[in-house]
């Protein structure tokens, strides 16, 4: 018996991305797919429309799924989000042809321990560690067990590969091609005096090492942890754990150039 092929179809409620999915569901219906907008665990592949926001949303609120994902851009340029609303015929095409290759996104888990219990939290993007109130944060960062800073500023930057081009660039981070084991510890803001010092740049790690940040005993209480731009605030934080994830989540890739031809478009 034939097996029936099942996509989700997760979309965010703009105009154009509305549009989009209607056109998908006709396109795919049409080629025997069966298409849910309600996550289904058994279909082969996610398609996300919209713009990167909308991917990042739809990994956590499915917790990282194995099924990989699609982006069709509806939003700004997308790293995340290769294929455009104009192209979905060959898109279609190429993926019932098999004509792509399946690329593996590495994660970052946060273990955020507190007096009472140890909390977990995983990014795609980066984890920071910053302050609630707009002062100064004082922050120890070992790796490993060696002490390496102690940083006064705005706050850390935990970065994954994909999460370089993102808030971690913007603060003077430099790009990891998505295929490296690694992450990146970018500062902001890092204020370098004789009682606290840091590196003033980002440092590249391979991402099975433990970072650790212990906040000064009077920031237990006022430290914010930003999760892809999720806040999460923790009652009396005594150390946070961060490494690369054993989970990773896999996204389809239909032309081997748009990773290079996207760092163009949007940075030079
Ligand atoms: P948002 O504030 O609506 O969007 C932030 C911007 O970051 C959008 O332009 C988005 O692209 C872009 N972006 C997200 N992931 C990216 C990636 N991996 N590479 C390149 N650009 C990327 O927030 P959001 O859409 O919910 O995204 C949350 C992300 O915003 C966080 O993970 C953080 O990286 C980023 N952020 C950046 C800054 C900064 O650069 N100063 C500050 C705070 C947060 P689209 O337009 O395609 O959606």
């Amino acid at each position: 018996m034939k097996k029936t092929r099942r996509i989700n179809l997760i979309s965010n409620k703009n105009f154009e991305s509305r549009k989009t999915s209607l056109q998908l569901v006709e396109k795919l219906e049409q080629r025997g797919f069966i298409i849910s907008e309600k996550y289904d665990n058994n279909a082969e592949l996610n398609i996300c429309v919209g713009g990167d926001g909308a991917f990042l949303r739809a990994v956590h609120k499915n917790k990282f799924p194995s099924i990989p994902f699609v982006g069709i851009n509806t939003g700004h340029l997308g790293f995340f989000q290769e294929i455009l609303p104009i192209d979905i015929d060959s898109f279609i095409n190429s993926y019932i042809d098999g004509d792509y290759l399946v690329e593996t996104i590495s994660l970052v888990d946060a273990e955020i321990h507190t007096k009472k219990k140890p909390y977990r939290l995983t990014g795609v993007n980066e984890i920071v560690v910053k302050s609630i109130r707009s002062k100064v944060i004082h922050l120890d960062l070992s790796i490993d067990g060696n002490h390496l800073e102690k940083f006064s500023g705005d706050g850390i930057i935990i970065s994954t590969p994909v999460g370089s081009t993102a808030y971690s660039f913007s603060c003077g981070g430099s790009v990891v091609y998505p295929s490296l084991e690694t992450l990146q510890i970018t500062p902001l803001a890092p204020i370098n005096s004789k009682a606290y010092r840091s590196l003033m740049n980002s440092a590249i790690v391979p991402g099975d090492l433990t970072i650790t940040i212990v906040p000064e005993t009077r920031y237990s209480n006022s430290t914010l942890i930003v999760n892809d731009g999720i806040e999460f605030k923790y009652d009396n934080i005594e150390f946070i754990n961060l490494k690369m994830s054993n989970k990773k989540i896999y996204r389809l890739n239909f032309d081997r150039n748009m990773y290079w031809n996207n760092l163009k478009s949007k940075f030079l």
